[in-house]
């Protein structure tokens, strides 16, 4: 009996240290990230909304540092994601060894509360200094960690280097609670970005009005991917000499629930940084082959229709494959299709890029290099890459008339083009002269106020 009794003892104490086991690795998963070990955002929340409250009691002053990699997005594309979280895991470590040295070296703790370094989520982290005496102390931190971090490091063979943007909120300035403190030094982060990376920004109320309008922008277009807020128009490129439509390229509105129609400038760059022009660029695809097939079942006459393509979608492995299919699905003849991308695609890129361009090429679809002459304009590029269509940039058209420079550019790039076999397009003709000129030196086609605007479908159908 004595020995069932012990058994049973036995079998409570067993039971007792695996549920304390297993309450510590719930305790391990609801607080800390599973990559990194750091504290995740709940804990960080928690420990900040403590702080805050001592802080407030013994007048004390905090600093929030919202820390954001520069390009991780870029490296977790090309590289894959194995090295993506390498990356994070090495930042981590990292950014504990550089806030501990800069502790150690400029600020004196003296057995106070210890800092705390958390991962928010993707590649956000977050450090609250909890023992500042000047407000020029993060500024020193800030200065340590972008120095320690951005040394290049080698992951899986690749030698990289990584910037960090950082915002800085104080407590008790800039934020009354542990949600608006984070949101404030958020905001200073992207102000970080803006001003060209791997550096740091103090929060200043000023910043609130055009962040929250980028932040807000952001939700709101992946809201508009989802209800499809968007419209194409067609600017036509009429052929230099007859006038007759030649072509017509494809230019995205946004149709704004409240805000009317916004022009493409207003948000592309914000869909290009998030990521979201890769949906919204096949839906440009999708959405031009559906109105040449409309304007095909009518009985109009077909001319070819361009889209912009941004290099993220570039970087979209597949964007042949989702051409060739999109082409397929809507039978239409890949010569109605081309596609524009700028140098930026181009520049330094390796063979990987040049594949993908053959790749398209052999699609049918004709590749146009659009913005020419704003970029490198390396002659290099032409040789290298399997382009069709040149389009010289409006702001040397601008300036035909009375920039001879300007003008002795465009005619070169014409004989250059008619060199190397490439049809030419001049894009932002707005008066007779430019017109005429670059119909007496050559050039193929033109784009412009001065024929035609970008045009609803509908009207457009007149044309053809
Ligand atoms: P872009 O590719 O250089 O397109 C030509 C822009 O010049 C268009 O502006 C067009 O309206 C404007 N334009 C044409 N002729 C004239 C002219 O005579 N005078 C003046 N002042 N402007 C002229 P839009 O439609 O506002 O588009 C701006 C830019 O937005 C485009 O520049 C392109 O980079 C981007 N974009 C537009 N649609 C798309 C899209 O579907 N995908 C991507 N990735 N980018 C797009
Ligand atoms: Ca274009
Ligand atoms: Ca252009």
């Amino acid at each position: 009996q004595n020995d069932e009794i012990a058994e049973l003892s036995r079998s409570f104490s067993e039971m007792r240290e695996n549920l304390l086991a297993s309450q510590e690795q719930i305790r391990q998963l609801a607080y800390y990230d599973f990559l990194t070990g750091l504290p995740n955002r709940v804990m960080f929340q928690d420990f900040l909304s403590r702080t805050m409250a001592r802080a407030k009691r013994h007048n004390e002053m905090l600093a929030l540092m919202f820390v954001d990699l520069d390009d991780f997005k870029r490296i977790n594309d090309t590289l894959g994601h194995k090295v993506g979280d390498e990356l994070l895991k090495n930042t981590a470590q990292r950014l504990t060894i550089a806030t501990r040295s800069a502790d150690y070296v400029f600020r004196d703790f003296s057995g106070r509360e210890p800092d705390m370094i958390a991962r928010l989520g993707g590649d956000e982290f977050t450090i609250l200094l909890t023992y500042i005496k000047d407000s020029s102390d993060p500024a020193t931190t800030a200065r340590r960690i972008l120095e320690d971090v951005s040394r290049p490091i080698i992951l899986s063979g690749h030698e990289l280097c990584i910037g960090l943007s950082i915002g800085i909120a104080l407590f008790p300035d800039d934020g009354e609670n542990a949600d608006e403190l984070i949101k404030n030094a958020d905001i200073a982060m992207y102000h970080a970005k803006e001003l060209g990376k791997n550096n740091y920004q103090y929060f200043s109320p000023s910043m609130n009005a055009a962040s929250l309008e980028r932040l807000t922008l952001e939700s709101e277009l992946r809201r508009a991917v989802d209800k499809q807020e968007f419209i194409l128009h067609y600017q036509p490129q009429v052929d230099a000499v007859s006038l007759a439509v030649v072509g017509l390229e494809a230019l995205i509105r946004w149709r704004h629930p409240l805000r009317g129609v916004i022009p493409p400038d207003a948000f592309i760059p914000v869909a290009e940084e998030s990521g979201l022009i890769v949906p919204i660029g096949e839906w440009v695809l999708r959405q031009a082959a559906r109105q040449l097939k409309t304007w095909q079942q009518q009985g109009r006459r077909l001319v070819p229709v361009s889209i912009n393509l941004s290099s993220p979608q570039f970087r979209h492995v597949k964007i042949d494959k989702l051409i060739a299919g999109v082409l397929e699905e809507e039978k239409i003849d890949p010569h109605y299709l081309k596609v524009e991308l700028t140098e930026s695609i181009l520049l330094g890129a390796g063979n990987e890029v040049v594949r993908m361009l053959r790749a398209i090429k052999k699609t049918g679809v004709q590749i146009c290099l659009d913005d020419f002459g704003t970029g490198f304009s390396s002659l290099n590029y032409l040789k290298r890459f399997p382009i069709d269509v040149l389009k010289i940039d409006r702001s040397f058209v601008m300036n035909i008339a009375n920039d001879t420079k300007d003008a002795e550019i465009s005619a070169a790039i014409i004989a250059l083009g008619k060199c190397l076999n490439l049809s030419i397009v001049a894009e932002g003709v707005e008066e007779k002269e430019q017109y005429d000129f670059l119909r007496d030196k050559g050039c193929d086609a033109i784009q412009g106020f001065y024929f035609h605007r970008p045009l609803p479908p509908e009207q457009v159908a007149e044309f053809l």
